[in-house]
């Protein structure tokens, strides 16, 4: 459907679950989180309904995200459900890859076409530093695995913040050289924990890598469903891709709506703004007033993001496992 800004949103990212395997320094802390209850989390049906408005609305494109979505138990049982609603055409997955490689055939085989996994050192020990787990050597693993499946694409999300990993640039790069795989190198967006990083802006990573591999070319040609923009690197298989919402806003066009673990329907990454699904529902709403509820929220997606802004009551101040990332 169309907002009232006369942007098309057909992209619904829908967190899981707020819990994770991982406690990654920018998104969660390391202890004292209190995780959302079994009675608090949406249930696969209500997701269903959920997802069936949404559709009826025009959301073509699902992405499921967390916390991490594959701690989530029956997941491959939720890809089904949603990859069986009419209107639906693509599902998506955005992971940590941990527990990837054992579920990746039933992923795929389920409806998933497309895979994101987060990874931002190569370097053992840092990784252990920044997500306080031993798993580097299962998530390259994993990614390995997963790019040489014929009928999933892969994508490596590195986040990127000033002294703390822009030294890994040029090494993540190279993991884009020989496998198709596109490696998108994000901003640090000022949202919970990430608060505390520095963000290194798009145009200064992109110095890093022209100083080591030449001129960058700009491929215009879309790759997905989302902001990223993406460059060339000469006798390299895959694209490197850049995320870049703090140095370059682009919510003018952005296509997204967000739905947490807790039902909450979310209209902008940064705000507050939104309907509590869930609650509507468990008071008994029915599938078509969900419907037209929804559309009268989408309709009114907030303008932009206020990164640049401290405070205000409006402005999302919860930690990026309960936004969903
Ligand atoms: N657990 C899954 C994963 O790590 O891919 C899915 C959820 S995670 C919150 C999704 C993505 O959000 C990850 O790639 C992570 O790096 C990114 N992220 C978390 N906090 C962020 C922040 N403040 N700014 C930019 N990206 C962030
Ligand atoms: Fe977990 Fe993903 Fe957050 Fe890391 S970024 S703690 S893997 S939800």
């Amino acid at each position: 459907m169309i907002d009232k800004r006369h942007r098309g949103i057909e992209y619904l990212r829908i967190s899981v679950t707020d819990r994770c395997n991982l406690r990654c320094a920018y998104c969660m802390p390391e202890e004292g989180i209190s995780c959302l209850t079994h009675d608090e989390i949406l249930t696969f049906e209500e997701i269903i309904t959920i997802c069936k408005s949404a559709a009826k609305l025009g959301i073509s494109k699902i992405k499921l995200t967390g916390g991490e979505p594959l701690v989530r138990k029956n997941f491959i049982e939720l890809v089904r459900k949603i990859k069986a609603i009419s209107g639906i055409e693509e599902i998506t997955l955005t992971t940590n890859g941990l527990l990837l490689e054992n579920q990746l055939e039933q992923l795929v085989e389920a409806g998933i076409s497309r895979i994101n996994i987060s990874l931002d050192t190569l370097d053992r020990a840092r990784y252990k530093e920044i997500t306080r787990v031993d798993g580097l050597d299962t998530v390259l693993q994993a990614i390995s695995k997963a790019a040489q499946h014929p009928k999933v694409q892969i994508k490596v999300n590195s986040l990127i913040a000033k002294d703390f990993n822009e030294n890994e640039i040029l090494g993540l790069a190279e993991l884009a050289k020989n496998e198709p795989i596109s490696i998108r190198f994000i901003e640090v967006m000022p949202i919970g924990l990430g608060r505390a990083l520095k963000t290194i802006s798009k145009n200064e990573m992109i110095e890093i890598l022209e100083m080591h591999y030449g001129k960058l070319k700009p491929y215009n040609e879309k790759l997905g469903n989302g902001p990223a923009k993406y460059y060339e690197i000469a006798g390299f298989a895959g694209k490197i891709g850049f995320i870049s919402a703090v140095s370059e806003c682009f919510c003018e066009a952005c296509n997204r709506i967000r739905l947490t673990a807790n039902g909450y329907l979310k209209l902008c990454l940064h705000s507050t703004k939104g309907l509590d699904l869930k609650k509507l529902l468990r008071e008994g709403m029915s599938q078509d007033e969900l419907t037209k509820v929804m559309a009268e929220a989408i309709a009114s997606k907030p303008e932009k993001h206020h990164f640049g802004e401290a405070s205000g009551s409006y402005i999302e101040d919860k930690i990026m496992s309960q936004i969903g990332g």
